[in-house]
């Protein structure tokens, strides 16, 4: 099967083998992860290393801290202004698709949210010009949804916010290509589309920014106490986390994120340029912004859709339902996703094209 689902995803095939192959017994320590203590010496050894192969693959300055949470992004949607708020009530949102606004939603329980620029009006098909954002200069951060999943909308430079921290949700664009994280207060994603299974959450904040978080914040939700013991406040997704450090390895074993990046590429470009290419399939995105993770579709006659997706399904394509807030397709292509499987979607697109258009 080649699995085209937004979420959770396709994993690398080398690692999954991987994991099957120590599944039971890891290292020779006649245990699964599953089982293991996070306090014993094994696991611990296991979480630093994610976090030292995290940290060279993305290339982490020191004055960041990586945290290893639970409760997915939407956790995270309240989390950042119970913690980065630092005093102030404003915070900036661009809004590019349904996640921003998700997001919006829970950071307006905290502080007051100013809407800086929406593509809403659009149907979020491309991000507002920088010229026309209106950002407030005393806001607490400035958030952007770097890919949004469903839309297909991503940005591929690091916002510009005049010197207010930027937060950045890459859920579903984290290390797709190389990123300078000094630019950002805070990135966050959770785990289950580039990195590993569902259940955890990643957070690499610039550690000034924490340790004053609103009264009443939970101490397991403030980011100061759980990087004071290393993610480990109580017992992390312990198994997730030992996917994600073979995910991490995969990469630096693969060439970086500069490989990844052009396999990435590569893989987006032959999509859109078949869409482009006809008209029975069409991608409403402004090009510049299109998503190299997400590549939503429409069927020139909706009523084939469904006729789509059932003989998709029989040639071994899954996922390629849309989201029911836009209808059509979408491919999600992350970095487990290989050119030999965008090639096979493509040639079921154009052959269902050929017969039906
Ligand atoms: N943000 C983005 C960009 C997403 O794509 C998703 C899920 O698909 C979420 C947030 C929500 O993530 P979670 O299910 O981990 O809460």
């Amino acid at each position: 099967i080649v699995n085209f689902s937004a979420g959770p995803a396709t994993l690398p095939l080398e690692v999954l083998q991987q994991v099957q192959s120590e599944l039971l017994d890891w290292h020779g320590s006649g245990m699964s992860v599953m089982e293991m203590s996070h306090r014993d010496k094994e696991f611990m050894s296991i979480a630093a290393d994610a976090e030292k192969d995290l940290r060279e693959v993305a290339n982490i300055p020191a004055n960041y801290k990586v945290l290893f949470l639970q409760g997915g992004a939407t956790a995270q949607f309240s989390f950042i202004p119970m913690n980065l708020l630092r005093g102030k009530t404003g915070v900036d949102f661009v809004l590019t698709g349904d996640w921003g606004k998700k997001a919006a939603k829970e950071a307006a329980r905290y502080a007051k949210v100013n809407v800086a620029a929406t593509s809403e009006a659009e149907k979020f098909t491309h991000i507002p010009d920088r010229a026309s954002w209106k950002l407030d200069p005393n806001a607490a951060y400035l958030h952007i949804t770097s890919n949004e999943t469903i839309h297909g909308v991503e940005f591929f430079a690091e916002p510009d916010a005049a010197g207010v921290p930027v937060v950045a949700d890459m859920s579903s664009d984290i290390l797709s290509r190389p990123l300078d994280v000094s630019k950002y207060g805070l990135i966050y994603a959770g785990a289950q589309k580039n990195i590993g299974p569902a259940g955890l959450t990643i957070v690499i904040v610039r550690e000034d920014l924490i340790g004053q978080t609103l009264p009443n914040t939970p101490g397991i939700f403030d980011y100061k106490q759980m990087a004071d013991n290393e993610s480990m406040l109580n017992t992390p997704p312990c198994f997730a986390w030992y996917v994600s450090g073979l995910v991490f390895k995969w990469i630096k074993n693969n060439g970086g994120l500069a490989a990844v990046a052009e396999r990435n590429a590569a893989k987006a470009a032959a999509l859109y340029d078949y869409i482009d290419s006809q008209d029975f399939y069409r991608n409403p995105v402004k090009k510049e912004n299109r998503s190299r993770m997400n590549v939503p579709f429409t069927l020139a006659n909706p009523e084939l859709d469904a006729e789509f997706l059932k003989g998709a399904k029989a040639a071994g394509l899954s996922g390629l339902k849309g989201h029911r807030s836009v209808g059509g397709m979408r491919a999600s292509i992350y970095n487990a996703m290989t050119l030999d499987g965008v090639q096979q979607l493509l040639a079921y697109m154009k052959e269902f094209a050929r017969t039906r258009g």
